[in-house]
Formats: structure tokens, sequence, C-alpha cells
């Protein structure tokens, strides 16, 4: 069997930038495992709530990612007023009732106006928001919101597809449930046939979402 080195990530230069306070988080999962009738020394537990703290550290950076380097030379004046489509960029996001993972795809568009940014771009956007305790429908429209300022489009338009774990693995435990939001501005609110054009697009050859 091979063996994976789990503590591998993030890196030391990832949890310097992130404001998480890793011994606090230690002693907290510590007492969780307590809490919960386990051992915390016991081998295979040991590292854990070190393990978890610097977990916390990658999963919660985007809190402290800097939005101005994040877009750094990547805005570009351009006559392009066509609709850019992005589609099917994955996430991992925690939601913050229950700090369980929801997952899925980020579909966005935007209609430019006169201001274009660098395409690799758009997944970093996502990733400052995805990467902190969300709820989906903020999360949607924090990247709406984001790209409407950064880049003044004629419109905007973002759809996010998940599936939510903490409904999947509790609860109701509806395994196949999906949510969909979104949040439109400019165009795609204003203009059905504009709003028409991007749903059609990311519906199009678009699978299930697995995960
Ligand atoms: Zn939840």
């Amino acid at each position: 069997m091979e063996y994976i080195d789990f503590d591998d990530n993030p890196s030391n230069e990832q949890i310097a930038e992130s404001r998480i306070d890793l011994e606090m988080v230690e002693a907290a999962v510590k007492q969780i495992l307590g809490a919960v009738g386990e051992d915390p020394d016991r081998d295979g537990l040991k590292r854990t709530p070190e393990r978890i703290a610097r977990m916390y550290a990658e999963l919660l950076a985007g809190y402290t990612m800097d939005p101005g380097k994040l877009v750094n030379d990547a805005l570009f004046d351009v006559k392009y007023d066509e609709m850019v489509i992005v589609r099917d960029i994955e996430f991992y996001s925690l939601c913050e009732h229950h700090m369980l993972p929801f997952i899925g795809r980020v579909h966005v568009a935007y209609i430019p106006n006169g201001k274009v940014i660098g395409l690799s771009k758009i997944p970093r956007i996502v990733d400052m928001y995805s990467r902190r305790l969300q709820v989906q429908e903020r999360m949607t429209r924090q990247i709406a919101d984001f790209i409407r300022d950064l880049l003044d489009p004629q419109g905007v338009a973002v759809v996010v597809e998940a599936m939510h774990l903490c409904m999947s693995m509790r609860g109701v435990q509806k395994h196949n449930a999906r949510m969909t939001t979104s949040a439109m501005h400019g165009a795609f609110r204003s203009n059905a046939p504009t709003r028409q054009e991007f749903l059609d697009n990311i519906s199009r050859g678009s699978t299930p979402l697995q995960v």
C-alpha cells in the first residue's frame, strides 16, 4: 500500500498568510475529540488536532487573499463587447452552519464595457470566496458583485450548482439533492434574451453534477 503523507499541505507560507490561530484550533479539536468520547492521545488521533488546524489554513485561505494582488496585471482595455463565459469552474467550500463541505461548479459570464480580466483570474476569484465559511447564496452574490465592481461591465451573471454534504450525510439525507443559485447584474437582469443565451450555454453538453 502506498503511503500518503497527508501533512504535506498546506505550505508553511500558506499558513503564515492565513490568520488562523493554529494553537487555538488544535486545543479546540482536542476538546471535541474528548467530548465525543474519543481518546485524543491514541495513536491515530495524536496528530489530528494539528492536521486539522493546518487544514483550515488552506480551506479558509479566502479570508486573507488580497483581491488587489489577485487581479494584478490581469486587467486589459479592449474594444470587445460580446459575452465572455467561463463555465464549470470547480469549487470546494464549507457551509457555515455545519462546517461541512459543499462542492460543485460555478459558471460566470460578463459583457465587457471596455475592460476585460485574464480568464485564469476568474477561478481565483471563485477560490477567494469559496475558501471561507459560506452559504451558497452569499458566495454567488459576492462573486458577481466583485466582478461588477472590478470591471464595471454591461452585465455579469453567476450561476452556482452545488451539493451540500450536510444534506447528504445527515438530517434529511437527500443524497442527490443539488442546489442552484444565481446572481445577475445589468444586461443579464434587464434583458431576457441575454440571460437566456448564458443559461443555454451553460446547460449545453453539461453533465449532472457528480461529486
Ligand atoms: Zn450545512
